[in-house]
């Protein structure tokens, strides 16, 4: 996949612009999933939410990408640094960004664990997609958008469950993957103290799992989402 950073910064904000401002029906142009997403298990993460777009006869476009990052890069949503952000989705270029230390460290846990963050940053997408006020980036909302950002991270953990149950009923999970999600959903919780209104706030380890099996043992359904 292209390096942003290897892109002159008005080559990067002419194609964020385009990808923003393009009309729905070349944005709906049919796409090459497997390219897109050479890594099978974030292609099925896009298999689910094709689908359920589907089955509700709305649109879906996919994400840009999921973009591994190893050092400072510039993004739509400006500059990326791989030691301060672990995983983001940007809303300007539809694209999620990751550090690839961090992805490896959670690969000593199993694939599963980080599956659930890249699902977790998907459900972004999907809020996005259904016009869900995220602002540029998750946690820079408008403070006037439909949701509080710790109610989007909720929701966002909630559908990762749904995916989960998902992938378990098509034959995808191995045995312990489900107890992968939960561990690494309960390290990512807020610190003791972190207040409710918090732009980053996401809950705390507990709460992020409840989030997390109400969306693995109720579907979508579950999740409160319009869709
Ligand atoms: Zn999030």
């Amino acid at each position: 996949m292209t390096r942003i950073a290897a892109l002159p910064r008005a080559l990067v904000l002419a194609l964020a612009g385009l990808l923003f401002f393009a009309p729905a029906a070349a944005a709906q142009a049919e796409y090459n999933r497997a390219a897109r997403f050479p890594d099978v298990l974030h292609a099925d993460v896009d298999r689910f939410w094709a689908e359920q777009f589907a089955l509700v006869g709305r649109t879906y476009e996919a994400p840009g990408g999921v973009v591994r990052i190893d050092g400072p890069v510039l993004t739509g949503c400006g500059r990326a640094d791989p030691v301060t952000s672990a995983a983001f989705y940007c809303v300007l270029d539809e694209t999620i960004y990751y550090a690839g230390d961090f992805r490896d460290a959670l690969e000593t846990i199993g694939d599963f664990g980080w599956i659930v963050v890249v699902a977790h940053e998907w459900a972004h997408h999907v809020q996005y997609q259904l016009g869900i006020d995220l602002g540029p980036m998750v946690g820079q909302n408008s403070g006037i958008g439909d949701l509080a950002p710790i109610e989007l991270e909720q929701q966002a953990d909630c559908l990762a469950g749904a995916y989960s149950l998902d992938a378990e009923a098509t034959g995808w999970l191995d045995p312990g993957d489900i107890q992968e999600a939960i561990d690494v959903t309960s390290l990512a919780g807020d610190p003791v103290g972190t207040p409710f209104n918090d732009p980053f706030a996401h809950g705390s380890g507990e709460e992020r799992v409840a989030s997390y099996l109400n969306g693995y043992q109720g579907g979508i359904g579950a999740c409160d989402l319009a869709l």
